[in-house]
């Protein structure tokens, strides 16, 4: 049985109808955590609200799908429209990001660069245009954590949240629904963020402060470069010893030099299906984007006073790769860049 206010016995289906026309924020509480905390059932018993999603690219596009899949209307926005072609049927695609917020207060950004975010965010047509007082907006990109607090200050003036929730995990972790998502932003909002975060993702792990989730994926990509450069070292030189690349990856991944770059991404052609070195390295996570993480772990590096000596390396490798053609290739196609400038 289910109350209103006044005492009255409503169905589920007209809760939610009521719950719907009440704004987000009632006594500074959002509503549905004020109202709906014994009756958590009860937005599954009907339909859910549209989510606006922006950014369709590599990891947005299988993200968007499994918010689907959860029964989440979309309301989806890319720069580049041909990103929004498997949806069309069925989800809304609208033509900027001011007209996604105009129809969603629940809105995810998946976007390459800190510049990108502020566009969207801040821009001519930006969310903040049209954002409803009350919203909440998850920024997964992976970006300087200075800018995910400045963006943050402005949504809070347009009465709105801005919760920073980068991700790890890749493509396929992205298509397998199990990426693993790093949150940051106030605490009571934690919840409603998990909500959406927890269909796309296994781990949803609060981390503190807006700004947080940035600084532990910083951390987290700047180890996954430095492996990955290492991985790649270390399968040419026992190549070059004679090794079969299969039979050196199996060793390795028995003994101690395992990692997740030599695992699960291995970056040798031919040890690994279903990974980008088996597809000449399209698809996964560009180079470039790799290049952009190690120079925001720079720049966290150089404010904070941290020694990051094989982190700087790596950003000089990545950034050489990018000048030398391998910008929209996957990471792991520095083991293709190590062959080729030792044939020089
Ligand atoms: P991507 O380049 O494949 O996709 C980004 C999408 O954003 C593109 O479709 C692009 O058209 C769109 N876009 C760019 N500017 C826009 C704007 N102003 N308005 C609307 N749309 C815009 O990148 P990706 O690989 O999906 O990565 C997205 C973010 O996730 C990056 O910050 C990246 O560092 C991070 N990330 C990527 C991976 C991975 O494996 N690819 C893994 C973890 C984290």
């Amino acid at each position: 049985m289910i109350c209103s206010d006044e005492g009255k016995v409503i169905s589920a289906l007209e809760l939610l109808t009521l719950i719907q026309s009440w704004p987000r924020e009632y006594g500074g509480k959002r509503d549905k955590d004020l109202y709906c905390k014994d009756f958590l059932s009860v937005e599954s018993m009907a339909s859910k609200t549209p989510v606006g999603f922006i950014g369709l690219g590599n990891m947005g596009n299988p993200m968007a799908k499994n918010l689907i899949k959860h029964g989440y209307p979309l309301i989806l926005y890319d720069i580049f429209p041909e990103a929004c072609k498997d949806f069309k049927d069925g989800e809304q695609v609208v033509s900027s990001p001011a007209d996604v917020a105009e129809r969603a207060d629940r809105i995810i950004t998946m976007l390459p660069t800190s510049s990108n975010a502020l566009e969207v965010y801040t821009g001519p047509k930006g969310i903040l245009k049209k954002v409803k007082k009350g919203s909440l907006l998850i920024d997964s990109s992976t970006i300087d954590p200075a800018v995910s607090k400045e963006l943050a200050k402005d949504v809070e003036k347009m009465g709105a949240v801005l919760m920073d929730s980068p991700v790890s995990g890749g493509v396929g972790a992205a298509r397998a629904g199990n990426l693993t998502f790093m949150v940051g932003g106030p605490e009571q909002e934690f919840a409603a963020a998990k909500e959406l975060l927890a269909c796309m993702g296994s781990n949803v792990v609060y981390c503190g402060g807006v700004g947080t989730g940035q600084a532990a994926k910083i951390c987290n990509n700047m180890l996954l470069a430095i492996t990955m450069i290492g991985t790649a070292e270390t399968m040419n030189l026992g190549i070059r010893l004679g090794l079969d690349p299969k039979l050196l990856a199996k060793i390795l991944n028995m003994s101690s030099g395992r990692c997740w770059a030599s695992d699960t991404y291995n970056p040798v052609p031919g040890v690994m299906d279903g990974v980008p070195s088996a597809n000449n390295y399209q698809g996964g996570f560009g180079t470039m984007l790799m290049a952009k993480d190690l120079g925001l772990a720079q720049e966290s590096a150089t404010s904070t006073k941290s020694p990051v000596f094989l982190g700087g390396l790596s950003h000089q490798i990545y950034r050489m790769m990018c000048a030398k053609g391998y910008a929209q290739k996957d990471f792991s196609s520095v083991f293709q860049f190590l062959r080729e400038e030792e044939s020089l």
